[in-house]
């Protein structure tokens, strides 16, 4: 996974290298050794911290749960991203998602740059009370290496505002008389957090998806349809139909995402198709998402899995295996569950032509170039996901000021930095063979180049 991240970054430098723009005062061998020592700097993490909390359970047994702070790189300002609660967490994962986030910041021109968090732990076999010391232990064991000007973690899979909340009041308690509003984003309202921070992340992937597909697909039609760009032909031929969306995962970015696919008054959709740990839900003329996301608060996240429970939800729907949402009928697949979701051994049976990548990393390299052959338009993580890292940055710089912003203007500030990245990447997508990951990347190495070259890293 992380050798995924770390070709598309050496490639991107490749291409870099070969534009006379790029960094002009590099000629001949210092060019070549800029080369190298930048994809050596961007591809390793400064720093992997790890430690093994010491955890009583309520049982009275005690454990020692792995857990990790990586420090990809802070080019850009602090280290910034989120702790995951999760079972299947291990070092690797964790480092590649700090590469990710790195790579995002830089992307969206967000001040920060590239952290994220892991806790080796399944919460739902865990009582509040144990995900509280754990969350409390978390950090008391990285406390040194946290803080509003070094490191800002927020939620991600498996944790949400409750442990942001639980891990701020831990990180005042261990620093008194420290700023302490800006050491973690994605804090409950109340508790100096941001309105909008909770459906910024899903707002964020269906917005880029609609602004492709409609605001700059309608702009730029006659240009679309005179290029003879293979991902230009793939946009042409859905713009303007009525689209069957499909989205995996329905949490805190699934379940956004496909209501506000659902409420679309641009498009024309219908969300054939939602999925979460345990089932897919299939109605080829639409689901009732407001329903589902009704039903999910009552019931710890989950979707209906008996025709009872469907019963109760008062949705139409037929009850698949979870798998099926990538393969059913669907002309766009909404990805917001888990890393490596499309793969080899799946990517033949995915009908759909536009992928979005609301998860990190849940397409693989083998199933990334096996679409892009085909001419799929996949939307990357780190184009589409970033609106939780955007409205985090925007928490963070209200509790530096104690002013808070209406939810309105969060969402408009929000929608107005993707619409700024937007406009800089589509044109040189549509413009150029490149997928639009490769133009992402090459955007987002070329700003962290040039700002480790100015700040001296490369002698
Ligand atoms: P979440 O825990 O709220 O939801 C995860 C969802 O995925 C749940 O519905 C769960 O049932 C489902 N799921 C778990 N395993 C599955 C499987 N094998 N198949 C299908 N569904 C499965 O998490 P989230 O915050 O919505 O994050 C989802 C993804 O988005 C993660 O990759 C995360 O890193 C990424 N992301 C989240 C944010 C954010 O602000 N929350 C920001 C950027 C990226």
């Amino acid at each position: 996974m992380q050798g995924q991240t770390r070709a598309i970054v050496e490639q991107s430098l490749q291409a870099l290298m070969k534009d006379p723009l790029f960094i002009p005062d590099l000629q001949d061998n210092i060019r070549e050794q800029a080369f190298t020592s930048l994809a050596a700097i961007l591809s390793t993490p400064n720093k992997i911290h790890k430690s093994f909390l010491r955890m009583p359970l309520e049982n009275g047994q005690v454990v020692r749960i792995p857990a990790y702070r990586v420090h990809h790189n802070d080019a850009l300002g602090p280290y910034k991203g989120g702790i995951r609660f999760h079972e299947s967490v291990n070092e690797e994962e964790v480092i590649n998602l700090a590469f990710l986030m790195t790579l995002k910041n830089s992307l969206h021109d967000v001040p920060f740059g590239g952290g994220k968090g892991g806790i080796v732990l399944n919460p739902r076999e865990r009582t509040d009370k144990e995900l509280n010391v754990i969350s409390k232990k978390y950090v008391q064991y990285f406390a040194d290496v946290l803080g509003p000007d070094k490191d800002i973690p927020a939620p991600d899979v498996g944790s949400g505002e409750r442990e942001m909340d639980w891990m701020m009041a831990e990180y005042k308690s261990i620093k008194p008389g420290k700023p302490y509003r800006g050491s973690f984003t994605g804090k409950s309202v109340i508790n100096g957090g941001s309105l909008g921070r909770r459906e910024a992340t899903g707002k964020g992937v269906y917005y880029t998806f609609r602004y492709m597909l409609h605001d700059f697909l309608l702009k730029q039609e006659d240009w679309l349809n005179k290029t003879d760009n293979p991902f230009a032909k793939t946009a042409l031929s859905l713009a303007k139909r009525p689209l069957r969306i499909s989205v995996q995962g329905f949490g805190n970015v699934g379940s956004v995402t496909a209501l506000e696919a659902y409420q679309c008054q641009e498009l024309h959709n219908k969300v054939v198709a939602v999925s979460d740990r345990n089932c897919t839900l299939y109605n080829p003329d639409g689901l009732d998402i407001p329903a589902l996301i009704s039903y999910t608060a009552v019931h710890q996240g989950d979707l209906p899995t008996t025709a009872e429970q469907l019963k109760k939800s008062g949705v139409k729907a037929e009850i698949l295996n979870r798998e099926e949402v990538l393969t059913i009928e669907a002309d766009v697949l909404m990805l917001a569950a888990l890393e490596d979701q499309v793969h080899k051994g799946n990517m033949a049976k995915v009908p759909a032509r536009i992928i979005v990548e609301g998860a990190n990393a849940p397409v693989t390299a083998e199933a990334d170039a096996f679409f892009n052959n085909k001419g799929v338009i996949i939307i990357p993580d780190i184009l589409a996901n970033a609106g939780g890292v955007i409205v985090s940055y925007l928490e963070w710089l209200q509790g530096r000021e104690t002013q808070f912003l209406s939810e309105e203007e969060v969402f408009s500030m929000l929608f107005n930095k993707m619409k700024q990245t937007l406009d800089t990447i589509l044109p040189k997508f549509f413009g150029d063979p490149h997928p639009l990951r490769q133009n992402c990347y090459i955007h987002s190495v070329m700003k962290l180049s040039t700002v480790l070259y100015r700040q001296g890293k490369l002698y």
